[in-house]
């Protein structure tokens, strides 16, 4: 099993999906802009623009340490999807 199919059954186990979309997301507290990045959050009640995770947020939520990696992550992560 390569690496692309052993995270998607991770993903499908936390995010009942294969290929979640992803977000950017502030993993750290005090940071200026989200230097992480996490699935979308399914719950209603979680905006869609607001980057914290909560309790009702999937998992995994993945610090990068720079808001450019993460927003270029979620860009890699979202054009992954629906790829073979
Ligand atoms: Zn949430």
């Amino acid at each position: 099993m390569n690496a692309r199919d052993a995270a998607r059954k991770l993903l499908l186990a936390t995010t009942s999906t294969e290929q979640p979309e992803w977000r950017t997301a502030f993993t750290t507290d005090g940071t200026d802009e989200p230097t992480g990045i996490a699935p979308v959050c399914p719950d209603e009640d979680h905006e869609p623009d607001d980057g914290s995770v909560y309790p009702c947020c999937p998992e995994p939520a993945i610090e990068c340490d720079s808001h450019k990696v993460a927003a270029y992550l979620v860009e890699l992560l979202n054009a992954d999807r629906g790829a073979a």
